[in-house]
């Protein structure tokens, strides 16, 4: 999860490594910390429990002018958040930094009998490990670093320097992302691009099992195995832009607000409103390939999970002969499930590095299934491995909570539904009302944030009393509350949880209370009128209810409605969620919350 930063060249690497991880502090913000070497070999470790400002405050009295250097921003695994067990940790001249689970840590430790550890966590034994190997110099770095990473069981992207060696970083993967910048006279190192943007536009995407030696005018890239790798420099597309606040007070915010030029972009060149039909090259299907598929596995955590879900309702309308399953990749890695021939698998994920998302694709793919990602980082891992995809390409998604991801995802995956059907030969006038409603979504996104916005904020400020909520939906409105509910608990920290309409009776009616308030997403459509009493039995019982409709006419006798007003009506769920992720910011920032940091998560969950 964590971010990880690296610097070899001729200016002072502090600047680029603190600079660097204000950057990566969405991805762990328990601890930070830097090592970095001057020439004489002298190493400067300056750690801080907290956030990347403690740790400024720190280097303030501990300005160093060294061209080298690495540094981490911690999310805990194992061991507390304290300066102890901040990275970066040292055994003996050996510094490192690592993100991931080192899991036969506790058997390493013994072997490793004579080192004193000074942390708990399963890094600095990988660090001590190195040391062993590398007996103070007598051996290159490099191939202490192989000897060791070849003992180990588990996942990581390290970053590594020797004190003793103050030209050259070591930087190894397997399951956790790293970049090597490529600069003028200079290297960088990164756990996503977003650090070294602004540095250079050239980066080689390290590949799980690769070590790459890095100096400043130098990358040498080799398997653990020592097979000499011949690294493809690419071209980072991000711009400054992309990852600043742009005015906004939060991120999030902002990431909300810019949901129609984001949604734009996935669907630029997709969308043939003329012809009634969508275009997506990316997946690489044949038209017969197409025909044939019978089952779509949808795989995803979070909002990804949700996403898929939502899809998947839609997906079923309009195409035939098809079932759709998602499921929750940390359960169906270790599921027994058989997979049919005709299925064709999409992994979701915003980062394209989730863990469990990637294991699963994995497997997937043991069992020769077609795969198709549906991402949004690229070159990530899940984009480099599946067998064709689809970029979701809006932009970086900086807020620990998915915001525009999620609308881009729902979209990208109805758009490869609509691929299927109209393969299989599904009717135009089936598939053209989805078409047309798709390329209307971003100016009807623009509409309904512009006249919700206000209107939500007050009733969060009204509702920021509340440490319950219920979240209310069937159909498309299900999956619509389920990612509601999750936006409100994962920054408001609000105990909400979603339920179908129709599992109400079945248990969850029995919490509503004057503690509870209830969101009711309410779609018109068939299922409007059994919504409206399954709302009718909770107002009987004295809940406290917030209706999101866009029927013109809706005159329940709810606290608060907020209603949509627009010409979409198939996706108006998804237009129902900008109100969710609306209602889940304000509601934070009334209770003073970080809104783009919550507790105890962290973006891009590259841990089981
Ligand atoms: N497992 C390591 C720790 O707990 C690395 C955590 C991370 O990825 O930030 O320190």
């Amino acid at each position: 999860m964590c971010g990880i930063v690296g610097y070899v060249g001729e200016k002072k690497a502090q600047d680029f490594l603190i600079s660097g991880l204000k950057r990566l502090e969405y991805r762990g913000y328990d601890s930070a910390g830097i090592v970095t070497i001057d020439e004489d070999k002298n190493a400067t470790l300056v750690r801080a429990k907290g956030k990347i400002k403690n740790l400024e405050e720190k280097l303030a009295k501990e300005k160093r002018d060294d061209k080298i250097g690495i540094g981490h921003t911690r999310w805990a695994t194992h061991g507390e958040p304290s300066e102890r067990n901040a990275h970066p940790h040292q055994s003996g001249s050996i510094y490192l930094v690592h993100n991931g689970i080192i899991e036969n840590y506790k058997e390493l430790k013994q072997e490793l009998g004579k080192y004193e550890f000074k942390s708990e966590t399963d890094s600095e034994v990988l660090a001590a490990l190195i040391d062993s190997f590398y007996q103070d110099g007598k051996y290159p770095l490099t191939n202490a670093v192989v000897q060791a990473l070849k003992l180990v069981k588990g996942t990581y992207g390290i970053a590594v320097v020797s004190a003793l060696n103050p030209d050259e970083i070591v930087v190894a993967r397997s399951g956790s992302p790293l970049i090597v910048g490529v600069g003028h006279n200079e290297t960088l190192v990164a756990s996503d691009a977003s650090a070294i943007v602004g540095h250079t536009k050239h980066a080689i995407y390290l590949n799980d099992g690769e070590v790459a030696t890095i100096k400043k005018n130098s990358i040498e890239i080799k398997t653990l195995n020592a097979e000499p790798v011949s690294a493809k420099v690419e071209e980072i597309e991000t711009n400054l832009a992309a990852i600043q606040k742009g005015g906004y007070e939060h991120f999030l915010l902002k990431e909300i607000m810019e949901q129609p030029e984001s949604l734009t972009e996935t669907l630029r060149g997709r969308v043939r409103t003329e012809e009634g039909i969508v275009h997506l090259g990316g997946p690489g299907l044949t038209e017969a390939e197409l025909r044939k598929i019978k089952h779509l596995i949808i795989v995803g955590c979070g909002t990804a999970y949700h996403a898929g879900l939502l899809a998947s309702y839609y997906i079923e309308q309009f195409t035939p002969e098809i079932t759709v399953e998602t499921v929750i990749a940390s359960e169906y890695r270790y599921r027994q499930a058989y997979i049919p021939e005709d299925a064709v698998a999409l992994i979701v994920s915003q980062s394209g590095e989730t863990a469990d998302t990637l294991a699963c694709l994995r497997e997937i793919k043991k069992q020769g299934i077609k795969t198709i990602g549906i991402v949004n980082v690229i070159g990530s891992t899940i984009a480099r491995e599946v067998d064709g995809g689809t970029y979701v390409h809006v932009g970086p998604e900086i807020s620990v909570a998915s915001t525009k991801a999620f609308t881009s995802q729902v979209i990208a995956m109805v758009m490869f539904g609509l691929t299927i059907a109209q393969a299989k030969g599904v009717k135009k006038s089936v598939l053209r009302p989805y078409v047309l409603e798709i390329a209307e979504m971003p100016e009807e996104i623009k509409k309904v944030l512009g006249n919700v916005k206000d209107e939500v904020e007050k009733i969060a400020k009204k509702y920021a009393k509340y440490e319950h909520a219920i979240y209310l939906g069937r159909d498309t409105a299900y999956p619509t509350a389920m990612e509601g509910a999750l936006k409100l608990k994962e920054i408001s920290y609000v105990d909400a949880n979603a339920y179908a309409f129709g599992e109400l009776k079945h248990g969850p009616l029995a919490l509503v209370d004057d503690r509870f308030f209830e969101v009711a997403f309410l779609p018109e459509g068939a299922l409007y009128e059994k919504a409206v009493s399954n709302v009718q039995e909770v107002l009987a019982r004295g809940g406290h209810v917030l209706a999101v409709t866009n029927v013109e006419e809706f005159d329940l006798p709810v606290e608060n409605v907020v209603k949509i007003t627009t010409s979409i009506e198939i996706f108006a769920p998804v237009l129902m969620n900008l109100v969710s992720q609306l209602l889940a910011y304000y509601m934070t920032v009334a209770k003073g919350y970080n809104v783009d940091q919550p507790r105890n998560l962290a973006k891009s969950v590259t841990v089981e």
